[in-house]
């Protein structure tokens, strides 16, 4: 067989192949996945291939070498990170979208999913008309919203801070809470405002920024000469899920004449359960809004939204100017409609929208997830995974031996171990913790709630459900017992 023709062999054969065993990964049942890390390791690390071995056994050492060592995240125990594995129809639309559609320009299927699966997660939302713009996720999401602002602030100041560059007579400053993503702050040293632009608005006991504290921040920076530019909300913190009081945070920003931004990243899609939709009033303030597909909607990575009012403040900020080898081989079509090329046009311009020019499609993942369960079915995950943290945050609230950090408002749940004549609760919190990692089965991460070392678990996955909470409490429960039976001996053999 010639190169060429290796190179682009039939698809089908080998991705039954790797489909059956990516199959056999989602099981978690290898017997080396945990243990086997130096092995894989000294298997992998091989110096630069002269020769090639071919596709064929490519996907062998696909199978064998790699696939079996691959991460925790898609596993229904793990709760640790705030992404999780792809769904399945996710996977195959990714697929998909790499080979039939290797950009999301031109006149194509693909290209029209974009827009389509933006309105109709605006719609899902609750967004109204407005507009969208994929990017590769939140961090990406916040720059580009973040970006609107600025071109909205200093073009009302008469200067284009994209074109010329940041012209700062006076500092500028954005207001975010201490819970706040960080990829806010540098979202506001990429765009040239500085890191220190962002102002650390202090939070109430449950994690929601402070209104009181927003405007006095405001005010001190107004008497101090500083120009106010935006306040960033959070629907959904990463930390705990607490939603930010959006409605007067909206007010106070919309009287101030800022922009107000709404970091949905993780929690936009809680609102699809009735139970805590009230708490999302006030997102129809937002000038900007962002969610993060795959978060929450179990995209396959790679993928976040961006909402605004006018995508022109989008253009205006993030365009490339023309260039002759882009511009210059399509030609707006002339012809009528549903007799052109797909090479007539390049469709809606989404690389004009943020920073990325080859991209992948991604609205046909967002199109295929919402197409196979419906809104109805992300509503039922999204209600499955709050009942989750409120069973948690109840079984600690029952049982003497745990302990309620704080009570949850998404499908994140703070609690701890305790027992009595344990000092160091925080110390038996991260012992606890580091063997729910080695046991590969349960894993949620840990942080700080009021300074006490809390476990973390953030039910997203789609393939996660009761018994894992049920489950997690079971193994620190375990855990945690044997960790102070283990120090009592301890201490007596001592
Ligand atoms: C996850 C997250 C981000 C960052 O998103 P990435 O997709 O990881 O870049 C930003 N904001 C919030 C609230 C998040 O939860």
């Amino acid at each position: 067989m010639t190169t060429e023709a290796a190179e682009t062999g039939r698809l089908q054969p080998l991705l039954e192949r790797l489909g059956a065993g990516l199959d056999a990964y989602l099981t978690f049942e290898h017997p080396d996945a945990l243990h086997g890390g130096a092995r894989w390791r000294a298997r992998l690390d091989a110096p630069l291939p002269q020769q090639g071995i071919g596709a064929d056994a490519v996907v062998d050492e696909l199978l064998h070498e790699v696939v079996p060592f691959g991460s925790a995240i898609p596993r229904p125990g793990f709760s640790g990170f705030i992404t999780t594995g792809a769904t399945t129809v996710a996977t195959l639309a990714a697929t998909a979208a790499s080979v039939a559609s290797p950009q999301r320009y031109g006149l194509t299927s693909f290209n029209f999913l974009e827009a389509l699966s933006l309105r109709w997660l605006a719609d899902a939302f609750g967004l109204g008309a407005m507009q969208g713009v994929y990017s590769s996720g939140g961090s990406t999401a916040n720059l580009l919203a973040l970006g609107a602002a600025r071109q909205q602030a200093f073009e009302r100041l008469g200067c284009d801070p994209a074109a010329d560059g940041l012209q700062l007579h006076r500092p500028v400053a954005v207001y975010a809470s201490t819970e706040t993503h960080h990829t806010v702050q540098r979202a506001a040293g990429v765009l040239g405002l500085g890191r220190r632009a962002v102002r650390a608005i202090a939070c109430d006991a449950g994690g929601r920024m402070r209104v009181d504290a927003l405007r006095a921040a405001i005010e001190a920076d107004r008497r101090a000469g500083v120009l106010p530019m935006a306040v960033v909300a959070n629907a959904g913190t990463t930390n705990t899920g607490a939603i930010d009081p959006l409605s007067s945070i909206g007010e106070l920003a919309k009287a101030q004449g800022l922009w107000f931004h709404v970091d949905g990243a993780y929690g936009l899609p809680g609102l699809l359960d009735e139970r805590v939709a009230t708490l999302f009033k006030g997102l129809a303030l937002a000038d900007s809004v962002i969610v993060d597909p795959h978060k929450w909607l179990g995209a396959a990575v790679g993928i976040g939204a961006t909402f605004v009012h006018d995508r022109g403040l989008l253009q205006r900020a993030f365009t490339q100017e023309p260039a002759h080898y882009l511009e210059g081989s399509v030609e707006p079509a002339a012809t009528e409609p549903g007799t052109q090329h797909s090479m007539d046009d390049f469709g809606t311009p989404y690389f004009d929208y943020g920073v990325e020019l080859s991209a992948p499609a991604r609205g046909v993942v967002v199109w295929a997830l919402l197409r196979e369960i419906g809104i109805a079915g992300l509503r039922e995950r999204v209600r499955r995974h709050n009942d989750m943290a409120t069973a948690v945050a109840q079984m600690a609230r029952a049982h003497p031996n745990l302990e309620l950090l704080l009570e949850p408002t998404l499908s994140i749940c703070c609690f701890r171990y305790v027992a009595p004549g344990v000092d160091d609760l925080d110390a038996l919190n991260q012992r606890l913790h580091r063997r729910l990692m080695r046991e590969n089965r349960n894993m949620p991460s840990t942080t700080r709630i009021g300074g006490r070392l809390a476990l973390r678990p953030c039910f997203v996955g789609a393939r996660t459900g009761m018994a894992q909470a049920r489950e997690l409490v079971a193994d620190v429960l375990r855990i945690g017992d044997a960790l102070v039976r283990e120090g009592a001996l301890a201490a007596a053999a001592a």
